[in-house]
This record gives C-alpha cells, sequence and structure tokens, in this order.
C-alpha cells in the first residue's frame, strides 16, 4: 500500500529509517508542512530551510509535497486523497514536536509510525544505574559512547508516490537558492563534509576555539535540518585516517553535546525558557526594557557595545545568521554578567537570527553561559570579553572582518582600542567590565544565601 512520509527535521534521503521503513510498504508520498507555528522563525532560519527544501524536492525528483496548514489537519487531508495505508515520521523529542504529533495522532484514522530520531541516541534512551536522567556531560557522554549508535541505514529503492503541492508550497519551491554558507541540502551537507574531514578533523581540537580561522565544520544548520544524520559523521569519524586523533575524539564530543543537550530538554521540556537550576531564581536581572539596560540591550544586538571581541560576534551574527562557538559563549556571558539580562531575553534574540537556531543547543548554550543549566560553567566564572579576544584572535583579524571602524589599530590591539588612540566611528564601552564582574558576583553571592 501506498504510505506518507512527513518529513520534518530529516530533511535527506541518505540513512534515513523512516524513509526505509515507509518505502518497504510500496509508493511513498514525501509531503513537508508549513506549520504556521514556525511563521515567527527568523529569515536565515527559513532561507536555510527553504534552500533544503527546493533541494529536498529536486532530490525525490520532484515528488515532494509542500503544503501550508496544522500538520493535524494537513496530514489526514493527504491521507484521505492518497489512501496512505501510514504515515512515517522520524520521532521528535522537543516539547512542541511531541505536542504537535500527539494531536496528529489523534487526528488520523491510520497509523504515526515514528522510526529513529534526529539523534544518534534517541532521547529519553540514557538513564543512569538509578534509573534517573543524566544531568552531568562527562557520565552522559561516557554512556552515550559505550551504549554506540548503529550504522547508517542503507539507501531504498523507493517509487515516489504523487499528490499536489499547495499554493504556499509552490511559492517556497520556485524561490531563489540565496545561496548562503556554501548551499543547502544533503548534496551540499556532505561536500562540507568531507571538505572538513581532509582539511579539518585532525586538528580540530587546536583549531575549534579561534574564530578568526575556519577551523569547524560549519554543519550546525545540517544537523539541525537533517539534511545529514549524525550516525553518518560518526561511522565516516571511525573509518577516517584521522578517527583516533585527538581532533576527531574532541569533535565526537561535541556531537555528543549536543545530543545531551536534546536528552536535558526531553526530560525537563522547561528548561526550554526558564532555569534548569532552581537554586538561583532568587538571582535578581535588570528589566531589559528599561533604562539604561534597555539602550545597552540594543548596543549588545546591533554590536555597538564597545568591546571589539562582543561586537564582532553580534555582527557576524546579524550578516550571516551564525556566530562562531567561543563568541556565543562570550557574547551570551555579556549579555548575562555584564549587562544584568536574563538569559531567555538573549536566548530569543540568537533564535531569532541564527540559521542552526535549535531549542535544545541554544536555550542550553544559554544556561551553561549563564550558570544556570548543567554542570558546566558555575555563575562565578565570568569570561572577560578583552581577554577572550586575545587569547583566541590574537591578531585581531576576526574583530576587524566584522567591525571596519576598527581597521586600525593593527595586530592584537584591535582588542583594545582605547588604549591606542581609539577608533574614529567606534562606540565607547557601555560598561566598564571590572565594576560590572563585581556587580554579579555580589547578585550571585546574595542569591545563594
Ligand atoms: P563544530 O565545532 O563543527 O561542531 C560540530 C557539531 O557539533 C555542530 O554542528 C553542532 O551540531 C554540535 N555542537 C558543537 N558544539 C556544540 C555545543 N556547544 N552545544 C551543542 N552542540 C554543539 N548550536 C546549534 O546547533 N544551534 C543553536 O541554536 C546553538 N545555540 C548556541 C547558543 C549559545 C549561547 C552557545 C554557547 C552555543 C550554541 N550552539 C548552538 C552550539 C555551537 O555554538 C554551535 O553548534 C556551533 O558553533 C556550530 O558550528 P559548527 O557546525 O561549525 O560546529
Amino acid at each position: 500500500p501506498t504510505t506518507v512520509l512527513w518529513f520534518r527535521r530529516d530533511l535527506r534521503l541518505r540513512d534515513h529509517p523512516a524513509l526505509l521503513a515507509a518505502a518497504g510498504a510500496g509508493p511513498v508520498v514525501p509531503v513537508f508542512v508549513l506549520d504556521p507555528a514556525f511563521d515567527g522563525a527568523g529569515a536565515a532560519r527559513r532561507d536555510a530551510l527553504h534552500g533544503a527544501l527546493r533541494s529536498l524536492h529536486e532530490a525525490t525528483g520532484g515528488a515532494l509535497v509542500v503544503r501550508r496548514g496544522r500538520p493535524e489537519e494537513v496530514l489526514p487531508a493527504l491521507v484521505r486523497e492518497t489512501g496512505a495505508a501510514a504515515v512515517h515520521v522520524s520521532r521528535e523529542t522537543t516539547p512542541y514536536g511531541r505536542r504537535r504529533d500527539a494531536e496528529v495522532e489523534r487526528a488520523l484514522d491510520v497509523d504515526l509510525v515514528a522510526t529513529g530520531t534526529p539523534y544518534a541516541v534517541g532521547p529519553g534512551v540514557l538513564r543512569k544505574a538509578d534509573g534517573t536522567p543524566y544531568r552531568v556531560f562527562t557520565p552522559f557522554s561516557r554512556a552515550w559512547r559505550d551504549h554506540g549508535a548503529p550504522g547508517p541505514a542503507p539507501l531504498p529503492a523507493v517509487r515516489w508516490g504523487a499528490a499536489p503541492t499547495d499554493p504556499a508550497g509552490a511559492r517556497v519551491l520556485a524561490g531563489p537558492d540565496t545561496g548562503r554558507a556554501g548551499g543547502a541540502g544533503e548534496d551540499a551537507a556532505l561536500r562540507r563534509w568531507e571538505a572538513f574531514l581532509d582539511n579539518g578533523l585532525e586538528r580540530y581540537a587546536e583549531r575549534r576555539d579561534r574564530p578568526d580561522v575556519a577551523g569547524t565544520s560549519r554543519l550546525s544548520a545540517d544537523l539541525k535540518l537533517g539534511t545529514v544524520h549524525p550516525r553518518t559523521l560518526l561511522a565516516d569519524v571511525a573509518a577516517h585516517r584521522a578517527g583516533g586523533s585527538r581532533g576527531a575524539q574532541t569533535f565526537v564530543s561535541e556531537l555528543c553535546w549536543r545530543e545531551f543537550y536534546a536528552d536535558v530538554l526531553h526530560h525537563h521540556p522547561a528548561s526550554a525558557w526558564a532555569d534548569l537550576r532552581a537554586d538561583l531564581g532568587s538571582l535578581v536581572y535588570d528589566d531589559p526594557a528599561a533604562e539604561p539596560t534597555a539602550t545597552r540591550f540594543e548596543a549588545w544586538r546591533a554590536g555597538r557595545t564597545g568591546y571589539p571581541f562582543v561586537d564582532a560576534g553580534m555582527r557576524q551574527l546579524l550578516a550571516e545568521g551564525w556566530m562562531h562557538n567561543r563568541v556565543r559563549m562570550v557574547t551570551a556571558s555579556f549579555l548575562v554578567k555584564d549587562l544584568h539580562v536574563w538569559w531567555p531575553h538573549g536566548a530569543r534574540h540568537f533564535l531569532d537570527l541564527l540559521r542552526d537556531g535549535d531549542i535544545a543547543s541554544n536555550s542550553h548554550g544559554w544556561q551553561w553561559a549563564a550558570g544556570t543549566g548543567t554542570d558546566a560553567a558555575p555563575y562565578f566564572r565570568v569570561f572577560n570579553p578583552v581577554a577572550q579576544g586575545l587569547r583566541f584572535d590574537p591578531d585581531g583579524d576576526y574583530v576587524r572582518r566584522y567591525v571596519p571602524e576598527l581597521a586600525h589599530p593593527a595586530g592584537a590591539a584591535a582588542h583594545e582600542p582605547w588604549r591606542h588612540g581609539g577608533a574614529p566611528g567606534y562606540p565607547e564601552r557601555v560598561v566598564d567590565h571590572a565594576a560590572e564582574r563585581v556587580e554579579a558576583l555580589a547578585r550571585y553571592e546574595a542569591a545563594r544565601r
């Protein structure tokens, strides 16, 4: 019988267990639903999604059906039209995804069959010996490694079934390829990945913290959209000549962070927008809508805080819809500890602009920086934005790439223009880091008492 494959965070054909399950039964009608719940997503995330949909449309020989509407209405209608015997999906574990899938399941009179997840190890699978979920990365990562991932799923021979796309879907499929970040879709993801395997993996450990060099894989939006599955990456790393290198180990550990955060979100859905650690609930933050914080918050968003490393990151985010991980950490810390703004306000801004915007990685990345989340960074560790810049962008190249006002002074001096006669057009520092650090620590001490 015909089945429907409802694509979500799995916009690829290779290594796709749900496609394998669907294709075994007969013709497959592939569909993507433009869900109004995501209308608020920022332009970079929408471009990345639409690019991946166009690529998937091509890969299915034009079979991909794209329709706009609430999934619990679109899917039952498609099932009636096609006479499909089941709807296949990859299992979703985010709070919204789970609610949505439960509603779709109620609305369908055929089965919603979930096979696989966007992760090497499905969120919720690993538990401590006492049956409770992990809250600390290192033991989670040990259990994750011991558990291991199945090898990539084989590519099935698929007979695509047909159904019409609606006008909203047709507009998306006809859209221009914005061509950002080397192209969207599965083939582009695999090209990016092969380039990283050849030129980046072995030296990843030394270079991953350097925003001035292209030392990371740039696969985050691909992993977010599922144009590549992490299991494929893990299998390729294991088979690679540099598979045993420190670079490879560090890279695998970063993939594990992504899986850890998805697991934490699965067990604590509220942590998407609220402190995971309850003990800092009385920490006092400033109202981001009231002065002087409102002006400073706006300066942070615009990349005009007067701290070059922070500003370069915020401007990279505005220009590219992506920011280097080291700088994400520093800019997040600056908002929380120097401007005393509660992390969800910053997380919302990131999620609006990042093309890889992902609720689990973003919110928990913010909680890590804010000291309210899982184990990693205690609140009292406050990043010094100048020292971080000098250390990880030693020649000032990254800062100068995004902040043209800092063309002079040359070299590392770009991180401290105030010590070198200033830079025309570049703003004064909005706060004094040393003073705000003391203030942040005082608030923290008060909250713990
Ligand atoms: P690489 O260094 O090549 O890493 C490979 C992959 O591992 C990444 O693509 C990503 O999927 C995963 N990964 C790497 N570092 C992390 C990490 N710290 N946490 C979780 N997964 C990781 N990542 C997102 O995918 N979406 C987000 O919305 C997001 N928001 C973040 C917000 C903050 C405040 C912080 C500190 C980090 C955030 N990250 C997020 C994690 C990380 O910054 C990005 O995954 C990384 O910069 C993407 O670049 P890359 O693909 O070149 O990474």
